[in-house]
């Protein structure tokens, strides 16, 4: 599965979407907060503002000191709601270990939520209604699947990881009318995890384990989605460490289908979040 080639074709529909706004004199607007210096999280922010400028979404980038308070955040969060030209709010996760994420996300008005993390929108999801803003990763997924003309009805998935942001929600979006998968949510108390992924005809991996799942753990011909982003050691490398998925590399020798890692999941992911921008911009106006 290709997921430069996926995104490059949601971008495309994007940048019709984004001129008809523009036309009818509205640019997309997407503002994502940062707190801190993790390097990590300074690479995604910078992609996903460099993806909005090549798209024609206008960004603010707010880069915060670790030692913003609170408080502070919950005021840029509210001043965001209030401005009518903004349309989407992104915080970046991690936030310091002295913030509530959970909390901070409640904040955001759900309309501009196009991370998908507010409880209105997880809870319509609940509902079974894809209507609202989904999260970026598993929407990202259900698009890969969707666009190598999986067909997911009646087959058995495994999620492995049940994160409120990946696992859960990709569980549920599989599980969803109209995917209609059949689907088994193993996490760190699971027994047999093995045993569990070689019934699998779909296994979608978001567990944050470097290259965990084995081609042993893999049927012939099943499909194998790789959200996990993992640095590993790699003295042959320059910079001292390589990106590494959670699903083994020898998994393509008995998948039908695999997504890499780079290449993969991580482009849907971003793509997808420009998508809820472009929606959230349609809909406010
Ligand atoms: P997370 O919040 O740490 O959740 C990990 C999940 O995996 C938890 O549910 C955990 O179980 C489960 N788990 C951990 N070790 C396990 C084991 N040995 N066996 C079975 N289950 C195990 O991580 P996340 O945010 O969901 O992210 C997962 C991975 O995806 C990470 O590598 C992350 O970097 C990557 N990611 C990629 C993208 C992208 O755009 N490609 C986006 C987001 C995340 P418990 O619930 O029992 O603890």
């Amino acid at each position: 599965m290709d997921g430069k080639a996926c995104a490059a074709t949601v971008e495309a529909d994007l940048l019709i979407r984004i001129q008809r706004l523009v036309n009818n004199g509205i640019q997309p607007h997407l503002a994502v907060i940062i707190v801190g210096n993790d390097p990590a999280s300074h690479v995604y922010v910078n992609s996903k503002v460099s993806t909005c400028e090549r798209l024609g979404i206008r960004s603010t980038h707010i880069a915060l000191a670790a030692s913003t308070t609170e408080q502070e955040l919950r005021e840029h969060i509210h001043r965001m709601n209030e401005q009518s030209d903004l349309h989407g709010i992104l915080i970046q996760s991690p936030l310091p270990s002295h913030m509530d994420e959970e909390a901070l996300t409640d904040l955001i008005n759900p309309d501009k939520d196009v991370d998908g993390f507010h409880p209105t929108n997880l809870g319509r999801l609940v509902q079974g209604r894809t209507d609202g803003m989904l999260p970026c990763t598993p929407s990202g997924v259900m698009q890969l699947l969707d666009s190598s003309g999986i067909s997911l009805a009646g087959k058995r998935a495994v999620v492995l990881g049940r994160s409120r942001i990946v696992g859960m929600p990709a569980a549920l979006l599989l599980a969803a009318r109209g995917a209609d998968a059949t689907v088994t949510v193993a996490h760190s108390k699971s027994e047999d995890i093995q045993a569990l992924c070689q019934e699998a005809d779909i296994i979608i991996a978001a567990v944050g384990r470097p290259e965990m799942v084995k081609a042993s753990w893999v049927k012939t011909g099943a499909v194998v989605v790789d959200v996990g982003i993992n640095r590993v050691e790699d003295a042959t490398r320059e910079r001292g460490w390589r990106l590494a998925g959670d699903v083994d590399p020898e998994v393509a020798d008995v998948a039908g289908w695999m997504s890499p890692v780079p290449g993969g999941v991580g482009p849907m992911t971003i793509a997808m979040l420009m998508h809820n921008t472009v929606v959230a911009a349609e809909r406010h106006h």
